[in-house]
């Protein structure tokens, strides 16, 4: 056939700088060699709008998507998808228990069939709102090069819209499919990429645009999270203590807790070490296990009602986040934590505890190879477009991703995404510049990934 003539035509023309795949062979790219590669990325990059895709992520980031409120964002991003000529479908999302219902939008971009297919996922949700902000989170303010909002990762999101754009504009004819989840409740441990997983989402690829500063990031922690809450009694603080009424506060409890589940933010020891926690050290987690107190909430009963603060506070709860290594499981923290409060409580009679995990977390960590096939097209694109190669972080990132659900669900990937200096925390920000080249990197590896055979 005249086809399989034109394939081993080009196979001739591959050197042995191509690939190894994840079987570790070196192997070609079935169909396209690296100067045709080169070729095909060229006129990819070609189409790409970048200009567009700022502009796309700028509006994306006027719109509040917070945690089961995204439902204004997925719209949008329905509409844009619409008008970019991708099959659009906006996914309800059932109410988590952490998470009211909400949306995911999901974009397809067919293939005809026999190739690789590919996932590019983001999620809508942002953080809240903290102090401390110059600029209006929601205003689109674009200063010096930087886009000013919740990037995180509304920006990416925008990028993957206007890669596929790209493709479609340069006539790359697909063989696998391309789809695009832009998700609810990733910041409630991925509710939303794990209704789409389960709803038949699937591929042989994943791309999460998560920040990385355009770095390759093939592993990171877990994040276990969970409320402590410590139990007290009532009483006006003003009256006496009298037999079987005795009053006892919460918060005062508590406080006695707090420095022994620490240090904050640093590599915290091991029990071996006078620590709390059991886990062996785990190579590329070389900072880990941390964990934060998120928040503290005392006062009245299971709402905390702090409307009286003349009585002593039945109820006081922390908010726990612990980011983990390889081994460590939210019941062996669960062990761990009941192991240390029950030292409290067996000097304390007053003393009292429950521990409530959460049930959307991200209860381990992900690990992939830097060498997969993914990974190296990631890097090739990178280079292609860059001049240089990415780094490639060796040591596990402290933020854990949908990537987890992903690879979970037997798809390989990566995370590779714009922005990442100036994350989660007031005046988020984004230079525009990283956007134009992430949107040249995703249209490379649709490019590449979807018109591979199988
Ligand atoms: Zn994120």
């Amino acid at each position: 056939m005249p086809g399989m003539m034109h394939d081993r035509g080009l196979r001739r023309q591959i050197d042995e700088t191509r690939p190894i795949a994840d079987d570790g062979k070196r192997r070609d790219l079935r169909g396209v060699g690296r100067v045709d590669r080169n070729q095909l990325w060229d006129k990819v990059i070609a189409q790409v709008d970048g200009k567009a895709a700022v502009d796309l992520s700028r509006r994306a980031l006027m719109i509040p998507s917070l945690s089961g409120q995204e439902e204004n964002a997925a719209r949008f991003f329905f509409d844009a998808m619409q008008r970019y000529g991708i099959d659009a479908e906006l996914q309800p999302v059932p109410e988590s228990p952490t998470m009211n219902a909400s949306w995911n939008t999901i974009g397809r971009v067919k293939g005809k069939g026999g190739g690789k297919s590919l996932i590019l996922n983001g999620h809508m949700d942002h953080n809240p709102t903290a102090d401390g902000w110059t600029k209006d989170p929601f205003g689109g303010v674009i200063e010096d090069g930087w886009l000013y909002g919740f990037v995180h990762m509304k920006a990416a999101d925008a990028c993957f819209i206007l890669a596929a754009d790209a493709v479609r504009k340069a006539g790359i004819a697909l063989k696998g499919d391309l789809t695009i989840t832009l998700v609810s409740g990733e910041l409630r441990g991925g509710v939303g990429t794990k209704h789409a997983l389960a709803s038949g989402v699937t591929g042989d690829y994943f791309v999460v645009g998560e920040p990385s500063e355009l770095e390759i990031v093939t592993r990171h922690t877990g994040s276990v999270t969970l409320k402590l809450h410590v139990l007290g009694k009532m009483k006006h603080f003003a009256t006496r203590d009298v037999p079987g009424a005795k009053g006892i506060s919460a918060i005062e409890k508590i406080a006695k807790v707090l420095p022994a589940l620490g240090p904050c933010h640093k590599l915290l020891p091991d029990r071996k070490n006078g620590g709390w926690l059991t886990f062996e050290p785990a190579a590329n987690f070389a900072d880990l296990p941390q964990l934060n107190m998120g928040s503290i909430r005392g006062g009245i009963g299971r709402e905390h009602n702090p409307t009286r603060p003349a009585l002593l506070a039945d109820r006081c709860t922390l908010q726990l986040d612990i980011r983990i290594v390889p081994g460590m499981t939210k019941h062996s923290i669960e062990a761990d934590l009941k192991r240390l409060l029950d030292g409290f409580a067996s000097e304390d009679e007053d003393f009292r505890y429950e521990i409530e995990l959460d049930p959307d977390s991200f209860p381990l960590p992900f690990v992939e190879s830097p060498d997969s096939d993914i990974a190296r097209c990631v890097i090739d694109a990178h280079r292609h477009i860059n001049g240089e190669n990415p780094a490639i972080r060796e040591n596990a990132n402290m933020g854990a991703t949908d990537a987890l659900w992903l690879s979970q669900a037997g798809v390989r990937g990566l995370i590779y995404g714009p922005t990442g200096r100036y994350l989660s925390r007031p005046d988020e920000r984004c230079e525009v510049e990283d956007l134009v080249r992430a949107t040249k990197a995703y249209a490379c590896v649709i490019a590449d990934i979807c018109t591979r055979d199988r």
